[in-house]
Formats: structure tokens, sequence, C-alpha cells
């Protein structure tokens, strides 16, 4: 694996700017990594062999995606919306999984780590990069039971939804009763359709325009 330096600089880059989170994830990934046995997760030797849980959405979810090279588009990322800065590495050779959570009183410890900074911001971006692993992070040996349908590769398994006709990969499906539904037809789903009636002008206008 390359250098923890030139990790940060690559997922400062990705990420946009340099913040707490980006030291926070790029150690988390190291350290997850050597973890679970796997030296360099980028290396053609090693592809999708790891999967990463993480479980919030927020700066270093991006550094942990760059030093890994994981991601939710090869289904080798998987995000569980818990609100807690922490995630689980997962070997998929061998089933060996750490989770790794960041801890509270890292914050206490940062100045003492970086005494020449003045700002508690700067005292965490150079804190963090020198605190050990002991003082960052708790680690947990944790198991995870992967199902078939969340590997990475093809769908493995689609269905057809009973209400409205829409192809549903990968076991996604919600059984009702005697139905067999996709999210958004049953009560599951996270939006609420808009009646055409209510659009404005301009919009009625753009999506005719586009013969949509
Ligand atoms: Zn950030
Ligand atoms: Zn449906």
């Amino acid at each position: 694996m390359k250098s923890f330096q030139e990790l940060l600089k690559e997922s400062v880059s990705a990420h946009g700017h340099i913040c707490a989170g980006q030291v926070l994830g790029v150690r988390m990934a190291i350290l997850g990594c050597h973890l679970v046995g796997i030296e360099n997760p980028k290396d053609k030797l090693f592809r999708k062999k790891l999967i990463v849980y993480v479980e919030i959405d927020r700066c270093a979810t991006d550094a942990i995606a760059s030093v890994t090279g994981c991601q939710l588009g090869k289904r080798t990322m998987k995000f569980k919306d818990f609100g807690i800065n922490a995630a689980t590495f997962v070997n998929l050779d061998t089933r060996i999984a750490y989770r790794i959570i960041s801890t509270e009183n890292s914050r206490e410890y940062a100045h003492q780590y970086a005494p020449e900074e003045t700002t508690l911001r700067q005292q965490q971006i150079v804190g963090y990069q020198h605190m050990p692993d002991s003082l960052l992070f708790d680690v947990q040996r944790v198991q995870i039971s992967l199902p078939e349908n969340d590997m990475p590769g093809p769908p493995k398994h689609h269905t057809i939804c009973d209400c409205c006709g829409q192809i549903v990969r990968d076991g996604k499906e919600i059984q009702c009763g005697n139905e067999t539904l996709c999210r958004p037809c049953s009560d599951k789903s996270y939006f609420k359709i808009i009646d055409p009636q209510e659009l404005s002008q301009s919009a009625v206008n753009f999506l005719n325009s586009r013969g949509l």
C-alpha cells in the first residue's frame, strides 16, 4: 500500500478539501485492510476481495472509498445509515471481518498531538495524523452474514412487481400477503409522486420538450 501521506493526498483531491474526516477515514481504511489481511486493496490480486460497510454518509466515507477503491456501484461498499463514525472491513476469501469505530475521546487528545496548532479544526487534522490507533479507534472482531443477493457480480435473482410490473433485482422485493411488490408500490418508499396537474408550467414545458 502507498504511504499514509500519499493516500491522504489522493483522498483530499477526490473529496475536495482536507478535513479531520479525511485523516480519520484514511487511517481507518489502512488499519481495516491490515486487520483483514488485504495489503493492497487496489491491486488486481485483491479485486473484489474486500467489502466495506460504512455507517455514516459524511467526510470519512469518501476517504475510505479513495483508499480501498470500494464503491457502491461495484457492490463492494455498503451503506448502513446508522449515524456512527464506524466502518467494517470484510475479507471475502477468509470472511475475517473487523469493525472499526472512531472514538469520541480522540477529540480531547487532539491538541496533545498537535501542540503547535491553535484551532480545534487544525488540532484534529494534524493531531489525528500522529495519534496512536489505540486512542483513535475501538476495534471489534465481527461476523457478517453476506446474503448471496448482496455480493458483487451480476444479479442472481429478479422478480416482477405484481402491482406495476417493474423488474426488481437482487431480492429487494417486498412480500405483502400474496403480493410481491417493488418498494415504491409498498409502503417502504422514500418518495411520493406529485400529481402532474400540480407541476409548474415551466416544468411541464421542459418535460414536453424532452418528450417525457
Ligand atoms: Zn470533508
Ligand atoms: Zn411496483
